[in-house]
This record gives C-alpha cells, sequence and structure tokens, in this order.
C-alpha cells in the first residue's frame, strides 16, 4: 500500500466524493490524509495518532463515505452502519458537518446525538434510519437502553479524540457501547496522546492495526509560544493590555472554571470588547450561539474552559491565551491546537504564576524548546515585579526586558488577592481604551440563539 498521494485524485474514491473535496476547497490531502485514506480504503483497522487540526476528520470520513456508498449493507435496512464516538457536542457536531459535507455527497444518512438537546428529534431520525451516527458516549447508551438505536449492524467504530473521553471518564461507558458492536468491523482509533489507559483499551479493541502517527503529541510548528510571567491579582489588568497592545485578532482565551469565563467574559464585555464565553453549563442552543457568532466575527474574543472547547475547529484564531495555566501538558497542546490550524501562523500565550513552573517545565520539554517569557513594557505589576528566569527578548518595542521598573505612581489601588479577574481601576493606573474596532455589539446578549445542527443528510 503506498501512502505517497499528492493529490485526492490519487485515492481510490469515489468521484462523487472527490466533487465533494474540490468544493471544499481541499487541494492537497494533508500528511494524516495521505496516509489514512489508503489504509481505510483497503479495510485496515487504523490507530491514529494525530494532534488537533491535521485534517483527521476528513482522514476518516472520505474513505468511511466511500464504504458504505460502494459497499453491501450487511444487515438491517435501516440500522446504523457506522457509529463515531466524540468526547464533546462540539466536536460530534464538527464531524457532522463533514458526514454532511461528504457522506451527503453520496447520499448517507446521519445524525448527531448528543445530551443537552431533546432526545425526540434524534428518535426520529433513527427511526427513519441513518447511515452514520455520530455520538458522545452518555446520549448514546441513553438511546441504547431506551431501545432507539440498534447498534448490531454498525461495520465501522472511529473513536475519536480518545485520550479527552478518557479525561472525561467515559471509558466505562465507551467499553459498554463496544460490547453491543459486532467484532466483525473495522475500527479506526484516533487519540492525540497515548496515555496507558488509551493504549489498553487500543489493544484490546484494535485488530492488527495500522499505526499513524503524525507529528508528535505536540503543538504545531506555526504557533509560537510566550510565558507571561505575573501574580494571580494582576492577570485581569494583564490580560486588558495584551488584548489592547498584542493579541488584536480573533483571540480564545481559556480558564480553569466555567465561573472564571462566564466571569472573564462580564468583564471583557464590560470594557467595550466583543466577546462570548463557551462553558458547559450553557446550554447547547447558546453554546452553538457563542460559537458561531466567533467563526463569523460577531465575538472577536471567545473565553472557554477546556471542556467546552475540545475540538472545536474555528480556523483563523490569531491568539490562544492561557489566562490560567491547563492542568496537564496534553491539555496545552490542545489549547494551542486551536491556533496555527491548517498552516496558518498564531500565537500562544501563557500567563503564570510562580505555582505554575513544573508544569512550563514540562511543556518546555515537549516542544523541545525554551518558551520566551515576556514582560508587558510600562504596566504595573505591584510591589515586586515578577522574576522570569532568564532574560527576555525585546519585541517591537512594547516589551521590556525584565527587571523593568514601574514608577510607583502607575501602580493600580490594591487590589483583591482572590482569583477573581480584577477590572482596570481607575485612578493612577494606566486607564484603557476599548479596541477602536471593539464596539459593542448589540447582539452581543440576549440575541436569538441558533438552533444546534443535529442532523445531515443532505450536502450543506
Ligand atoms: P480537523 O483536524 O479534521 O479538525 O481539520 C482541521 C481543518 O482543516 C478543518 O477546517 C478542515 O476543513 C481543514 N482541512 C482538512 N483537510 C484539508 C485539506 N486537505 N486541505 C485544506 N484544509 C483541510
Amino acid at each position: 500500500m503506498s501512502n505517497e498521494h499528492s493529490d485526492f485524485t490519487a485515492f481510490a474514491l469515489d468521484r462523487r466524493l472527490l466533487a465533494a473535496v474540490t468544493k471544499a476547497g481541499y487541494t492537497k490531502p494533508t500528511p494524516i490524509q495521505q496516509k489514512a485514506i489508503p489504509v481505510v480504503l483497503e479495510g485496515y483497522d487504523v490507530l491514529g495518532i494525530a494532534q488537533t487540526g491535521t485534517g483527521k476528520t476528513a482522514a476518516f470520513m472520505l474513505p468511511i463515505a466511500h464504504r458504505l456508498a460502494n459497499g453491501p449493507r450487511l444487515m438491517g435496512a435501516r440500522a446504523p452502519r457506522c457509529l463515531i464516538l466524540a468526547p464533546t457536542r462540539e466536536l460530534a457536531d464538527q464531524i457532522g458537518q463533514a458526514g454532511a459535507q461528504f457522506g451527503g455527497a453520496v447520499g448517507l444518512q446521519g445524525v448527531s446525538v448528543y445530551g443537552g438537546v431533546g432526545k425526540r428529534p434524534q428518535d426520529e431520525k433513527l427511526r427513519r434510519g441513518v447511515d452514520v451516527v455520530v455520538a458522545c458516549p452518555g446520549r448514546l447508551l441513553d438511546h441504547v437502553d431506551s431501545g432507539t438505536i440498534d447498534l448490531r449492524a454498525i461495520e465501522v467504530l472511529v473513536l475519536d479524540e480518545a485520550d479527552q473521553m478518557c479525561d472525561m471518564g467515559f471509558l466505562p461507558d465507551v467499553r459498554r457501547i463496544i460490547a453491543q458492536l459486532p467484532t466483525q468491523r473495522q475500527t479506526l482509533f484516533f487519540s492525540a496522546t497515548m496515555p496507558k489507559d488509551i493504549r489498553e483499551l487500543a489493544d484490546r479493541i484494535l485488530q492488527r492495526p495500522v499505526a499513524i502517527e503524525i507529528g508528535h503529541s505536540r503543538p504545531a510548528a506555526t504557533v509560537a509560544h510566550a510565558l507571561f510571567p505575573m501574580r494571580e491579582n494582576i492577570k485581569g489588568t494583564a490580560l486588558l493590555q495584551v488584548l489592547e497592545r498584542e493579541a488584536t485578532g480573533k483571540v480564545l482565551i481559556f480558564t480553569r472554571t466555567k465561573r472564571r469565563a462566564r466571569h472573564l467574559a462580564e468583564v471583557l464585555e464590560r470594557e467595550g470588547h466583543r466577546v462570548s464565553a463557551l462553558q458547559g453549563n450553557m446550554t447547547q442552543n447558546r453554546r452553538q450561539a457563542a460559537i458561531d457568532g466567533f467563526k463569523k466575527g460577531r465575538y472577536d474574543i471567545l473565553v472557554a474552559t477546556d471542556l467546552a472547547a475540545r475540538g472545536i475547529d474555528i480556523s483563523a484564531i490569531s491568539h490562544v491565551i492561557n489566562y490560567d495555566m491547563p492542568s496537564t501538558v496534553e491539555a496545552y497542546t490542545h489549547r494551542i491546537g486551536r491556533t496555527g490550524r491548517a498552516e496558518l501562523t498564531g500565537e500562544a500565550f501563557t500567563f503564570t504564576t510562580p505555582e505554575d513552573e513544573g508544569l512550563v517545565r514540562g511543556i518546555e520539554r515537549v516542544l523541545g524548546a525554551r518558551i520566551e517569557r515576556r514582560l508587558l513594557d510600562g504596566f504595573d505589576y505591584g510591589s515586586t515585579p515578577p522574576r522570569p528566569s532568564r532574560p527576555k527578548m525585546e519585541r517591537d518595542g512594547n516589551w521590556t526586558p525584565r527587571g523593568v521598573s514601574v514608577p510607583a505612581s502607575a501602580r493600580p489601588e490594591a487590589r483583591s488577592a482572590t482569583a477573581r479577574p480584577a477590572r482596570p481601576s481607575g485612578g493612577p493606573a494606566r486607564r484603557l481604551e476599548p479596541r477602536p474596532e471593539a464596539r459593542r455589539d448589540p447582539h452581543a446578549t440576549g440575541a436569538a440563539p441558533k438552533p444546534a445542527r443535529r442532523t445531515f443528510g443532505r450536502p450543506r
């Protein structure tokens, strides 16, 4: 089997799929597509280690659509033939969109199945008959338990972002689901990282898989990284400065908790930014409205938690800002995977406090390089400026080397040392004006949420 295909026409794909690829604007297969498409077409199981933004979805969706459209239906006129498991609703929706794009092109029907939205439309779609089900494990099991889905005709199983499913505690559900499937099937297993639990699951469910590894589980090379050492209590003001001076494009900000995401979005909105939050306490419709608004440019800034942002594909994000350090090196990789996608360049800024040092070293090990430390020129870091461990680079005149002394007159009033992001105070601190283009959006609050896309059947 060859794995060097510089052109989609070199794959033995249905011509309707080739037309759909052209319509999607893809001219050249990405490395994972070059490797995976021929292997999946030949019916092999795949163990794919690939970072986000590599084109992994089309790498499995195209050959699956080819197989389902051209192979015989083995059992049951209406039972689904392909099951794709994903950790989050957003990722399920994105895979569903690729299903509509490519599966729809060859007449396949599909449904996305996840919680947080009504079960009945999913029931109806399943009853009418679908070829492909894209599902989050919990809701899928509800359907299994209520008898609305029959998994006995599944020919292809895809586990996407398996490590994240494990992190979210879905492994028992995933095992229960797999126990319902025919043992004779093709299984495609994708994970950005391969911790022990995941390796064991892969060993158990894959049969003589072809291993495909795209890069290492480390951030894309198109992302530049910088750390901003500071103490917790000045993060809010520092963020406003960074947004003012540097991160002026499409910015995705990560916080540690849902509450911090919501609160920070409120603070930024008060400061005149066009911003929305994305966190797990929001209804699915509101989450989708936030993502759509960000994608379409209604918001410049999205403040998200890790889980809510998992897998979302938003192209042209210029900056990812870790307002809070992620809890693991893997989580850093995933967050940073939101920028620098599909060969665009991006910047990843991380606000670090002294407690984050250990994790910083872990990230630097994975990157194989030391990350640049930056200080904000003229910014009041409080009574003791943070002490990054080595000299910093000066950059565009906006950033100064370490040890920058800040005149006492420029220091803000003492702020609460709690984790709440501080609003820049008036008084002696520098008062920030909103970015000129960041006017308040009359639609930013109270906008009618867009219904989540839950089914596919026709190409869009
Ligand atoms: P994924 O890793 O599947 O989330 O894909 C990341 C992004 O790359 C998505 O926006 C895809 O539409 C896009 N993409 C996938 N394959 C290609 C390709 N061959 N050429 C250009 N863009 C692609």
